[in-house]
């Protein structure tokens, strides 16, 4: 039996490398190995049950992220030393995506996966009110580092320059296969800039040789005792690189520098993805596992805008019958306008590695968020109610049995926006497109929430 599932797992990586070559492919992440899943589905089940007994819900967390912008000298605002703004709006996409609230989750078809989850026998915890597989709201959000390593305030938050001729090393664009370009990463560029992997995500950012097909790639999160498996991720090496130009939103900050198509910043969702432990929608073989039961299986990796329903019948056992792949999960190689959704289950994977990798359990508890934004993690659920979200004009709020106090709406940078007081409507007009935090005071407790104004 072990040596079955080995040979699978060979057969699955010389996959996967293959698949990397075709067009539509953007994603060099491994794929974990069977040790690694092995831990991960221990720890779900020790996770659930310690959350049974103790009556407890998932947690929040805010994870700070520096973004290492590689450059060969060129002037701020010139690729690829590129704007701060086209980072900016990387982190609205990553926030809005990771909390179940992508600008176009609007195209869930509203009969989505229903019939396949009935067909499944799909618990109702990964259902929403119309039956369809639930979009996710996975509790997990991003902020830019407000601090480096030392302690001193960034000038441009979450932003670390670095020009790679200072540290006399090569141009990443020398690179031309993904071996040499992992290579140079793992043993050069990473381990020279790298901040603490405990404290930031680290997110490098470079240019690329055109040869070169992908455009992103991440460490998954390591186990304690499982330190040592080959792809591992390490102190120097822990956090994702994509290639500048698949960065940021066009429609959000339309002066950056894009590569068509890839201009919605879903490569870095889908790395985000994977460094939280999930795995390609299509468990990188035909019909694979992704281990995620509220998944459809689907035969291989999805590009291009498919409409739903998709490849129905594709795979047999379990079936994809009636309503086909799930082009549309962040864990699949679809455009980035047809992508919109986590579900349930991959949620679950998520805050069990937040909850139980060294190298995750301790990101955001170093005060390097900005305090305000911070106030996040006091969130009690079901006590402020914000709506509509998205909002346009209007923001009307709700504090269950008293009445809101002081009023704060903040942007992601922590910075107030706008400060009202004794009121349940907030004027929103002025606002621009995106996410922020609103902040209710009631006297007693201070309440926060993302919205999105549209
Ligand atoms: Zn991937």
């Amino acid at each position: 039996m072990k040596k079955k599932l080995f040979i699978v797992f060979i057969l699955s990586l010389f996959a996967s490398n293959t698949q990397a070559q075709l067009a539509g492919s953007f994603c060099g992440t491994h794929s974990f190995s069977e040790v690694w899943e092995n831990e991960i589905q221990r720890l779900i089940l020790e996770t659930k049950n310690l959350q049974k007994n103790k009556n407890q819900t998932e947690n929040n967390y805010v994870i700070p992220v520096v973004f290492h912008v590689i450059h060969g000298g060129e002037s701020v605002g010139t690729f690829p030393n590129i704007l701060e703004g086209q980072i900016q709006s990387q982190m609205t996409i990553l926030n809005q995506d990771f909390s179940g609230n992508a600008y176009n989750a609007s195209n869930y078809p509203p009969n989505a996966f229903v019939n396949w989850a009935v067909n499944q026998n799909i618990a109702g915890l990964n259902l929403d009110q119309n039956g369809r597989i639930k979009i996710a709201d996975f509790n997990i959000q991003f902020c830019l580092a407000t601090k480096d390593t030392s302690g001193q305030l960034l000038p441009e938050p979450g932003i670390h320059r670095v020009n790679y001729l200072s540290l006399g090393i090569p141009n990443p664009s020398t690179y031309t296969t993904q071996s040499t370009m992992k290579a140079y990463l793992d043993n050069t560029l990473k381990p020279q800039t790298i901040w603490d992997v405990r404290k930031y995500l680290n997110v490098w950012i470079t240019d690329k040789n055109t040869a070169l097909t992908y455009s992103g790639v991440s460490s998954g999160p390591p186990f304690s005792g499982l330190m040592d498996l080959p792809n591992n991720a390490t102190e120097f090496t822990d956090g994702i690189w994509c290639y500048t130009k698949v960065v940021g939103s066009n429609s959000l900050f339309p002066s950056g520098s894009y590569l068509s198509p890839m201009i919605d910043g879903r490569i870095l969702t889908h790395e985000a993805g994977h460094y939280v432990g999930l795995r390609h929608i299509w468990g990188d073989q035909d019909c694979g596992n992704d281990f995620c039961n509220d998944t459809p299986p689907a035969a291989g990796q999805n590009s291009g805008a498919p409409t739903y329903p998709h490849e129905a019948g594709s795979c047999a056992s379990p079936s994809n019958n009636p309503d086909g792949e799930m082009f549309m999960n962040f864990m699949d190689y679809t455009r980035g306008p047809s992508v919109y959704m986590f579900t349930t289950d991959q949620r679950t994977r998520a805050q069990t590695a937040m909850l139980n990798s060294p190298f995750r359990n301790q990101l955001g508890t170093h005060g390097l968020c900005s305090e305000t934004t911070g106030l996040i993690k006091e969130t009690i659920k079901n006590t402020l109610s914000v709506y509509p979200n998205p909002a346009k004009n209007h923001l009307n709020l709700d504090v269950s049995e008293t009445e809101p106090k002081e009023i704060l709406i903040i942007d992601l940078f922590g910075q107030v926006l706008i400060a009202t007081k004794n009121t349940h409507v907030v004027d929103i007009s002025c606002l621009a497109q995106g996410i922020y935090f609103v902040s209710v005071s009631t006297g007693q407790q201070t309440y926060a929430q993302t919205f999105i104004k549209e």
